[in-house]
């Protein structure tokens, strides 16, 4: 028997829109690629979003045209958020660190029409240009009067375009599970692949983060994370609707401006991968800085390691709630949120939870199937490798023809993870990066974080290299605070307390930096491919 209950087939407007009713006055604040901080509200980003969305209409723009943004993190590009989808186009969001190799395939494969641009990135899109046939107009993220001199095609800035839009421009209807937005993976092998969201998933993880995250109405987010990457972890979507304030770096993600931006706007929530955390305690270490305002902290997109686990508890008196997610998942899957029975731990046993990636929200299922795909034991024991299901997780790649999940809906996640009894996931490594030492496995990820807690140790990055006796062995290579090389012994001590005797590293190198890709994530294959033939040649 069908329901008596209405049809829904959302439109994420109507996020910005419920903002604009219930939350109007809540401040939106950006830091400009000027440097300058530009303080807008919830009402405000609804009335250009819907001049945005007048303004594609009038130009001949249509739902299901793939329009793309090559933006930092300010309140355009939330307002690109709602006026592109909103009109029923998609927001493509792209990656202004991307190979320009990459790009262009991105451009080309999701035929996108337009590139909104931030200032910056005009050098990189003139460069490119005539390699992208199928963009027929260039939007400058600037004023008119900013305006620079470019030959992008049919360049015109962001101000000038939007203000032949209608102020009370009305939304329309969404087909059910109408296209919403697309982002491609990160993929370190092959082209990326695109992932194309609805506007129903989309509303349904943010509804879903809310609780997982165990978000607070009064909160002030810091959204580091960025835009133009897994939709900034839905805190474009879930900050509006609870009526958060929203707080915005742009360009500048290093330490000082960071704790500027944090301490003026009295951040309590930020968002962000453990790199830009990693700056951010470092430069609050040098000068004597407490993060004062700031209550919680979401890491996700690696691993969180005990060393910034520590320094944000015990110093800044900031708890860490670890996120577990992929492009794949709109981006979130687990959660580890502080529950009272974790404040009543020890802190060491408080922290030996927290280091795990948490547990699923209400919506996805988890399991782990060993390599023939039989489903192993919830025993936080077991490892393999892990599937997800869920009504925010993908059912094929943009464009493909296959599903990209098995006939009962699971998608492989490609990282190989351990569940235990109280539903708790945690992730041991990506399946291509485990180390199988003697018929064994090494989780690089938990030597990495081993290493990490040493006092001297910046970054760790730890690769399995073919070795002629144990099949692999692991290198550790070692980013000091100082940059400068210590003692490799001193390394090997304080691991051993740590680890398996068998894990430890036959073999540490010091570099100045580590490879990071275009989302802040190790690109351990580089190293990989370059240090092949080392223990085969020694
Ligand atoms: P991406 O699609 O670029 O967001 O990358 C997704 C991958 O990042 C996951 O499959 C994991 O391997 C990794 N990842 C994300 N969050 C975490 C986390 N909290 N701990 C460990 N790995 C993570």
């Amino acid at each position: 028997m069908i329901s008596d209950m209405q049809k829904w087939t959302p439109n994420v407007a109507s996020i910005i829109e419920h903002a604009k009713n219930i939350y109007p006055e809540q401040e939106v604040v950006s830091r400009m690629v000027s440097g300058e901080i530009h303080k807008t509200n919830y009402k405000e980003v609804c009335i250009r979003s819907r001049k945005l969305a007048s303004a594609l209409e009038k130009d001949g723009y249509k739902k299901g045209d793939v329009l793309a943004t090559l933006a930092l993190n300010t309140y355009r590009h939330l307002e690109m958020y709602y006026g592109i989808s909103g009109m029923g186009a998609i927001t493509h969001t792209l990656n202004f660190r991307l190979h320009p190799e990459q790009a262009v395939y991105i451009i080309n494969h999701a035929e996108d029409k337009i590139i909104f641009v931030e200032t910056p990135f005009i050098p990189m899109m003139e460069a490119l240009k005539d390699q992208l046939g199928c963009v027929e107009k260039y939007i400058i993220l600037c004023d008119q009067s900013e305006m620079p001199e470019t030959d992008l095609k049919n360049a015109i800035s962001y101000e000038e375009y939007i203000e032949s839009g209608d102020e009370n421009y009305e939304w329309p209807a969404m087909d059910d599970d109408a296209a919403c937005g697309l982002c491609y993976t990160s993929g370190t092998t092959g082209n990326p692949k695109g992932v194309l969201y609805a506007h129903k998933s989309n509303i349904l993880h943010a509804q879903a983060a809310l609780t997982g995250l165990t978000i607070s109405p009064d909160e002030s987010i810091l959204m580091v994370v960025p835009l133009f990457h897994v939709l900034a972890w839905g805190t474009p979507y879930f900050a509006p609707m609870f009526g958060l304030k929203l707080v915005m770096p742009g360009m500048q993600m290093e330490g000082e401006p960071l704790y500027d931006l944090i301490e003026k706007e009295e951040v309590t929530l930020a968002f962000g991968v453990p790199t830009v955390w990693m700056g951010l305690l470092s430069y609050c270490r040098d000068n004597n800085k407490i993060l004062n305002s700031v209550k919680n902290t979401v890491i996700g997109g690696s691993a969180l390691s005990l060393a910034i686990l520590k320094e944000f508890d015990e110093v800044h008196d900031v708890n860490v709630i670890q996120g577990w997610g992929m492009t794949e998942m709109s981006p979130l899957g687990t959660s580890n949120f502080l529950t009272e029975e974790m404040k009543k731990m020890s802190k060491e046993d408080r922290y030996a939870v927290q280091l795990k990636q948490g547990r699923p929200m209400y919506g996805i299922e988890l399991k782990v199937v060993d390599d023939l795909g039989n489903e192993l034991p919830k025993d936080g024991e077991s490892q393999g490798h892990l599937l997800v299901r869920g009504p925010w997780v993908l059912q094929k790649y943009f464009k493909a023809e296959k599903d990209a999940v098995d006939k009962d809906g699971w998608f492989d996640t490609g990282d190989i993870s351990v569940l235990d009894q109280d539903g708790y996931m945690t992730i041991k490594d990506r399946a291509k990066d485990v180390i199988k030492s003697g018929g064994e496995w090494i989780s690089s990820i938990d030597l990495e974080n081993a290493a990490v807690g040493h006092p001297e140790v910046a970054e760790a990055c730890v690769v399995g290299i073919p070795h002629p006796k144990w099949d692999e062995r692991p290198i550790l290579f070692i980013v000091t605070n100082s940059g400068e090389p210590i003692e490799k012994q001193s390394i090997l001590d304080f691991l051993e307390s740590k680890v398996a005797k068998w894990w430890l590293p036959d073999e540490i190198i010091f570099l100045k930096e580590l490879p990071h890709g275009a989302t802040g994530k190790l690109q351990k294959f580089e190293l990989r491919d370059e240090y092949t033939n080392y223990y085969m040649e020694k």
